[in-house]
């Protein structure tokens, strides 16, 4: 019997995806590459080691693998995002028929995906760009699927994927289809941009709570517990209360874990694309030039030279509303970005599929997505509607509290003070940008609008 599903690469996702699927009664084909010494019967191995690949087969021949799938042969690519993929399509372009399909699960750069759609389509093959969260546990119990590239790909996809995703809490399944080109791959950037800032919002208020409040690793541990069970509860709060606690004979392992971040780079094509569209994302760019700086602390003593005093005059519920606050601030941000590339590149993509999307088995799931995705306007501004509105005009003031006792303790605190300016400049009288467009007229007759005939660039003669 040929199989219904083919999967390629089989590391930590597609092994996990693989599983979902067999879990799922869906038949399959595994292939893995073979490189002697090291990569050796991957496919058998997964096969053997997890009771739900039983029915599975195993290869380590492109060729055998393609002839073991039905037609249309859908097939997952789940590797390392870049040449990898390219050389994967190269290698099964001669061997698939018009109609068969191509699925790229990874990380794949959405202009990538675009290109490769563009080089696929004389062929008649298929190609899906599909955006997979939820890390390994996602993949395995129910990932959230953001899909893009053609409605009939998606179509030919669909009853498979949806066996798979995750189930929301309004009961639909976290997958959906945002449109033509790269919009899937678009999306999971986004959502990754989104994960990035809140990671560090929480690594903020860890810091805030150990430096400024002078608390102990497991006293944090239970001030993120409680704050999981409130309107903040998301599966990033969740994980870290169980870092923050978790000890073993040396004592809390996170404090023996060294202060230097990693990234891959979802987070820097997020931002690119940002700055490339006029899209200020400034909650990624802190969170990314915050692991940037963290590879590169000076030398130990001037460290610890730096100021390190307790203040007790900030509660936790101030320090929570601050948290609060640039939270909304983050999603604002990108669902702003979303809005405008989904205009520019005229894609379908609404802000409350995504929210609803969003809401389960992905890293950035949260009560806050649940709450946005039952508003009722569709439009970017729902996060500024005027019970938000009345929210964060309030919780502004806790956030100035919270970044005053930073300061006075030496902490930097770039997301939430990011939040804080992004907002003020957002919302405030700020004739700045005058200034600046005028020194570009000055010197490059760049032209300037004049308030009273703000649609006609003029410019002025600043030397006559
Ligand atoms: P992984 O464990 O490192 O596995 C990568 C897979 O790609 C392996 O099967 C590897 O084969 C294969 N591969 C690499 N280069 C190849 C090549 N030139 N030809 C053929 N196969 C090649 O990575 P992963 O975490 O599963 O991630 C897979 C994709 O999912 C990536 O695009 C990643 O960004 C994305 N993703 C990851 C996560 C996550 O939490 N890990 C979440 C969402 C999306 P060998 O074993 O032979 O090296």
């Amino acid at each position: 019997m040929k199989k219904e599903i083919g999967i390629i690469g089989l590391g930590v996702m597609g092994c996990a995806l693989a599983r979902n699927f067999g879990r799922n009664g869906i038949s399959l084909a595994l292939y893995n590459r073979h490189l002697s010494g090291s990569e050796e019967k991957v496919a058998l191995r997964a096969i053997q080691e997890h009771t739900e690949l039983k029915k599975a087969q195993g290869f380590e021949e492109v060729k055998e693998f393609i002839e073991a799938l039905e037609r249309p042969r859908k097939i997952i690519l789940m590797v390392t995002a870049g040449e990898a993929v390219d050389h994967l399509l190269s290698s099964l372009s001669g061997l698939l028929h018009p109609g068969d399909l191509i699925i790229d699960g990874g990380n794949s750069d959405f202009k990538s995906t675009e290109k490769r759609l563009n080089t696929l389509l004389d062929s008649g093959v298929l190609f899906l760009g599909l955006g997979v969260s939820g890390g390994e546990e996602g993949a395995l119990n129910g990932p959230s699927l953001m899909a893009g590239g053609s409605r009939e790909a998606y179509e030919l996809a669909h009853p498979y994927l949806s066996r798979i995703a995750a189930i929301t809490p309004s009961t639909n399944k976290a997958l959906a289809y945002f449109g033509s080109g790269g919009s899937g791959h678009f999306v999971k950037m986004v959502h990754n941009a989104i994960e990035y800032a809140e990671m560090q919002l929480i690594a903020e208020a860890y810091l805030f709570l150990r430096n400024v409040l002078g608390m102990k690793t497991d006293e944090i541990g239970a001030v993120f517990d409680a704050w999981k069970a409130s309107h903040s509860k998301s599966y990033l709060l969740e994980i870290t209360s169980e870092i923050l606690q978790t000890k073993d004979e040396h004592g809390f392992v996170l404090d023996r874990i060294a202060p230097i971040a990693s990234y891959n780079q979802t987070g820097a094509s997020a931002l690119i694309e940002g700055a490339l569209s006029g899209q200020p994302l400034s909650m990624v760019a802190s969170a990314l030039f915050t692991r940037f700086i963290s590879n590169q602390k000076p030398p130990q003593a001037e460290v610890s030279s730096l100021k390190r005093t307790h203040s007790k005059t900030i509660s936790i519920e101030t320090l929570h509303k601050a948290y609060a606050f640039a939270r909304i601030v983050n999603h604002y941000q990108h669902f702003s970005m979303i809005n405008a590339s989904a205009y520019h590149y005229r894609w379908d993509i609404k802000p409350n599929d995504l929210c609803e999307v969003w809401s389960a088995g992905c890293i950035i799931r949260s009560s806050l997505l649940e709450r946005l995705a039952q508003a009722k306007t569709v439009e970017t501004p729902l996060f500024f509607n005027s019970e938000i509105q009345s929210e964060l005009s309030t919780s502004k003031e806790e956030l100035k509290a919270v970044l005053n006792a930073a300061y006075q303790s030496d902490i930097a605190l770039p997301g939430l003070s990011n939040a804080l300016n992004y907002y003020l400049q957002l919302t405030a009288d700020d004739p700045s940008a005058a200034l600046v467009q005028a020194q570009r007229d000055y010197f490059g007759a760049h032209g300037v609008y004049f308030k009273e005939e703000a649609n006609r660039l003029v410019h002025y003669p600043w030397k006559a």
